[in-house]
């Protein structure tokens, strides 16, 4: 079963979903990470990905495609959460036609206002090494600029300036609200406000998974 964790940028799906890898066995992709992994191995998607991504623009739909069913297949039958894919309806409906064999059990909205999300996304830094992600007020790492969990040096993620931050909230809106319709049509859609403190909203996620009845 694929849980599908959807939001505008600084929602918290990164920090959600890797709660569910952690408490509840989930497995995870991370489109963003992964097309980050391959930009910082140089390879051609990867090149052409990171201009984009530096742009607040949307990676094409046939390259995430892949990247997603590799990582579906690699996964086997283990409950997976796929942190920020679909993003367009083209997406959701390649994602569709894997029905048979990866079926949806819900598309997941973190609800959050557009105040909130600046604030989130620019005092966001995640560790240049494992990924890890800090809030510089909210979840600040024992030693500035340093991962607790490795060791490596923090950053902040070159589309988190915040000019780059309007750029993705518009892109969200035009490209990935409009599968609100397209779950709730399929009686997929479920909503949390995000705005909660992040355990709070990790408790109402457990519930809404449990009341899928795939707990
Ligand atoms: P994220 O880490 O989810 O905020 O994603 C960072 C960037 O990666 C996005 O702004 C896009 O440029 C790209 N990206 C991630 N997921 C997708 C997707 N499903 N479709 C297209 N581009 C994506």
């Amino acid at each position: 079963m694929i849980y599908l964790l959807s939001g505008p940028p600084g929602s918290g799906k990164g920090t959600q979903s890797d709660m569910l890898v952690q408490s509840m066995q989930f497995k995870k992709l991370s489109t963003g990470d992964a097309l980050r992994a391959a930009a910082k191995m140089g390879t051609e998607v990867g090149r052409q990905a990171e201009a984009l991504m530096a742009r607040g623009e949307l990676v094409p739909d046939f390259v995430l495609f892949e990247i997603v069913k590799a990582a579906l297949r690699d996964f086997g039958t283990a409950r997976v959460v796929l942190d920020g894919y679909p993003r367009t309806q083209q997406q959701a409906h390649d994602l569709e036609t894997l029905q048979a064999e990866f079926p949806v059990a819900m598309f997941i909205l973190l609800r959050i206002g557009d105040r909130e999300i600046v604030a989130r996304i620019a005092g966001r830094r995640v560790c240049s090494q494992c990924q890890a992600v800090y809030h510089v007020q909210s979840r600040p790492p024992r030693q500035a600029g340093v991962c607790d969990a490795c060791g490596a040096a923090l950053e902040q993620r070159s589309d988190d300036m915040d000019e780059k931050i309007a750029r993705r909230l518009q892109v969200y809106r035009k490209e990935t609200e409009p599968l609100l319709d397209f779950y709730a049509q399929r009686q997929l859609l479920r909503e949390i406000d995000a705005a909660q403190a992040e355990g709070a909203v990790f408790v109402r996620l457990q519930a809404l998974i449990g009341e899928g009845g795939d707990a």
